[in-house]
């Protein structure tokens, strides 16, 4: 997943291992490495300079107490500050007190929106809650089918626009599909919005509508891990547009470059919940900072 970062970071570490005494020179020389192979991996410089930064103070005061294997107190130090812009402890997910809770879910067209919409009903129906999908993307062609699709493979009821609730109105359906979770006792609805392929104000100010008609106890951005340096720009737009609780990060199965996974959350703030990796619904899993930092340093 992280191939040529793990690679090139782990080249860096192989000169340290073995050291007996570590000095200011090596801490540089492995920093300077580091500092390019996340750039290489299109990691947002703010990001890049913040984790280089931290990880050079704490490696001179290793030089300083020169403890018996400073290599390895490097790699742990690296570690550390890798869990840390991944957003140091996984985040419970925010459940309403009563009724149901309600999941938004935004992002850009393709970014595997519908396609996580099923997987979090499996995920959440395995934990036995009734889940609800809500089909507010009446944008792309057939994406409504698509969530019936995904929705039958969970084991999710589909709320779908027809006549009387909401047809050609997006907002109307999540609305409407508030009021029959409500009615029937759902634990969680899960609502799909629709994307464009850029960053649009019509698609801003529908996610806004659909969200206060709503109000979601989480709104996921849903972030294409393979669109590498544009993944700031798009998670800026989606922040200052509808704002968000927190991001998934799909396509992960790629040959992604690491820099969105590594951005994200240090440029929004926002904590990585899920990761998703492949197009099957057990394709997926909770995001946990210091397993995928293990993963990166493997
Ligand atoms: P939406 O437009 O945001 O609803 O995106 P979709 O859910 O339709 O996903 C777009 C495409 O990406 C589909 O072909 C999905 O099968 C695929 N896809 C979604 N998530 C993943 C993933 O984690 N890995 C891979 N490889 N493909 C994915």
């Amino acid at each position: 997943m992280y191939g040529s970062l793990s690679d090139k970071i782990s080249e860096s570490f192989k000169r340290l291992r073995g050291k007996g005494l570590l000095r200011e020179s090596d801490v540089d020389l492995t920093v300077s490495e580091i500092r390019r192979a996340l750039i290489d991996a299109d990691v947002a410089l703010p990001v890049v300079r913040e984790f280089t930064q931290a990880v050079k103070t704490k490696a001179y005061g290793a030089t300083r107490t020169q403890s018996l294997n400073p290599g390895q107190q490097v790699v742990k130090i690296v570690h550390d500050e890798l869990v840390e812009i991944l957003g140091g402890e996984a985040r419970d997910l925010h459940f309403a007190q009563r009724g149901p809770t309600v999941f938004m879910l935004a992002g850009l067209q393709g970014a595997g929106k519908t396609t996580l919409a099923g997987k979090l009903a499996k995920y959440l129906a395995e934990d036995n809650k009734r889940v609800l999908l809500v089909a507010s993307d009446l944008q792309r062609p057939n994406a409504v089918t698509q969530l019936q699709v995904v929705g039958e493979r969970a084991g999710a009821t589909v709320w779908a626009p027809e006549p009387g609730n909401g047809v050609g109105d997006p907002v109307n359906v999540a609305r409407s599909g508030l009021d029959h979770a409500i009615r029937n006792g759902y634990d969680v609805m899960i609502v799909d919005t629709a994307g464009r392929l850029g960053v649009d104000e019509e698609l801003m100010e529908q996610a806004r509508q659909i969200r206060d008609a709503v109000n979601p106890h989480e709104i996921m951005f849903v972030l294409d891990a393979m669109i590498g340096q544009d993944a700031v720009h798009t998670a800026t737009a989606f922040r200052d547009g509808v704002g968000f609780t927190g991001v998934v990060l799909s396509k992960l199965d790629g040959d992604a470059r690491g820099g969105a996974a590594l951005s994200v959350r240090g440029v929004t703030g926002a904590p990585i919940l899920f990761a998703s990796t492949g197009e099957g619904m057990d394709d997926f899993e909770r995001f946990y900072p210091d397993r995928m930092a293990s993963r990166i340093l493997d």
